[in-house]
Formats: structure tokens, C-alpha cells, sequence
């Protein structure tokens, strides 16, 4: 499997840098994961949007789906032949129904009670503790790599369970370790402990503010997560799992 980052930031876009994409790409397949504010632009400096087999969405907050209108009039005017498949969870169905576009994009409702095969891939789905309806990802490849994304989400103890012996763990880390309590993303101590706890191979941190400048964020991350491997998301960082 290999990850692009197509844009990193929690709420939003900053100097050109959008908020939460990732492209998957694996067996031939191009997927992104989360849609947010600036990605397509981001996505045509890799491949035609057109080109996307499948795209997954965490949630359905704007910093994560801000694209997705503009991603469906790429496609109607493609007159691509079948609909790109959307996967969204179905917890919102104001939202979910805005996932199918006629002639352009079909939603498709994830679970996570079952696992959904996209290409040759497992993902299997754990709703996270968020103001909204929200859903990690545990994505498995036919050799067994895993790749876990935590979404948007406050701590909680499942996420260790979820995310254990991932190779690649890309977690929300919106707050520095001194931003504590009633909060609904995690902070650089949560994340780096996540990362400990659930022996990941790598930390990838992002869904990164703006205001708090990312060596300090690193660097934080770095302390709790001890031995294992910590980086940044910056635009274009590509990871081979
Ligand atoms: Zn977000
Ligand atoms: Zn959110």
C-alpha cells in the first residue's frame, strides 16, 4: 500500500495546504480517504480525479467531505460510464443521500458490525467519540499489512485494541499535550501513547493545527511514543506500507 498525503489541517485550509486526503493506492486501485477543503487540487497533481476507484469518508464534517461536491461535477463531466463508488456511514442520512450524484458518484453505507472488501482490501470500521457520527479505519492488504486511521476523535480506550500492531498508524493530532480535558480530537501525549500502547510501527500525526508550530507537535509526539517511529503529514509525504 502506498499513502499520499493530500492535505493534512483540522478545520481548515492554511497558505495553500488543505485539510484531511489521503490517497490509498494498491493492486492498481487509486482510493482516497476523506475529501476535505483543497484536495482535488491537490489529487490533479497526481492522477485525474477521474481516475479514483473509490473514495472512503471518516464523517461527514466539512474539513473531510468539503470536496466532495466538486469531486461529483469532475465526474459528470467525464461522462465516465459507471458512478464512482462513495463509502460513508449511514448514522446521517441528510448526508449519506448526498453521496449519490446521478451519472457521477454512488454512496455506498460501510458498517461497523462487518468488514467491507474495496479492491483486494479489508477495511473494517470503529465508530470514534466525536460531536458527530465518525468512524476509524483498519484497512488490511492481501500480504496482511495494515494501515490504521483514527479519524477524528477524543481518547478512549478502543482505539488501542483497534489500532494494535498496525504498520502505519495515522492519527488525529490536533492539540499540543498542554490542551487537556472536554476536547474531541487528541493531543501529541494521546497520540504518542496511542502509538505505544497499540505497538504500531510507524506514527504518522496529522489533522495538525495551524497555530502550533510542528517541530513543537513532533517533538511532543515523539516523548510519549518512545521507541516507535513518529512523523509529521506534510502536502506530498508518501509512505510505502
Ligand atoms: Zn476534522
Ligand atoms: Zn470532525
Amino acid at each position: 500500500m502506498l499513502v499520499t498525503v493530500l492535505g493534512f489541517y483540522g478545520g481548515y485550509p492554511y497558505k495553500g495546504i488543505g485539510t484531511s486526503g489521503y490517497l490509498l493506492q494498491n493492486d492498481g486501485k487509486n482510493m482516497l480517504i476523506d475529501c476535505g477543503s483543497g484536495v482535488l487540487n491537490a489529487l490533479s497533481n497526481y492522477m485525474q480525479p477521474t481516475d479514483l476507484d473509490a473514495v472512503i469518508l471518516s464523517h461527514y464534517h466539512h474539513d473531510h467531505t468539503a470536496d466532495v461536491g466538486v469531486l461529483q461535477y469532475n465526474w459528470l463531466a467525464a461522462k465516465k460510464e459507471s458512478p464512482l463508488p462513495i463509502y460513508g456511514h449511514t448514522q446521517d442520512f441528510v448526508n449519506f443521500a448526498q453521496l449519490t450524484e446521478p451519472n457521477a458518484t454512488k454512496g455506498i453505507a460501510y458498517n461497523d458490525y462487518e468488514p467491507t472488501e474495496i479492491g483486494t482490501l479489508k477495511f473494517e470500521f470503529l465508530r470514534t467519540v466525536h460531536p458527530v457520527p465518525a468512524y476509524a479505519m483498519r484497512i488490511t492488504d492481501k500480504t496482511g499489512k495494515v494501515i490504521v486511521y483514527t479519524a477524528d476523535t477524543t481518547y478512549f480506550d478502543g482505539l488501542v485494541d483497534f489500532s494494535k500492531d498496525a504498520d502505519l498508524l495515522i492519527a488525529d493530532t490536533n492539540f499540543p499535550e498542554d490542551v487537556t480535558g472536554r476536547k474531541w480530537h487528541l493531543n501529541t501525549k494521546e497520540a504518542g501513547t496511542l502509538a505505544k500502547d497499540a505497538n504500531v510501527k510507524r506514527l504518522m500525526i496529522s489533522h495538525l493545527p495551524q497555530t502550533v508550530d510542528v517541530e513543537t507537535m513532533l517533538s511532543q509526539t515523539q516523548k510519549y511514543a518512545e521507541q516507535i517511529p513518529v512523523v509529521n503529514a506534510f502536502q506530498g509525504l508518501e509512505m510505502e506500507i
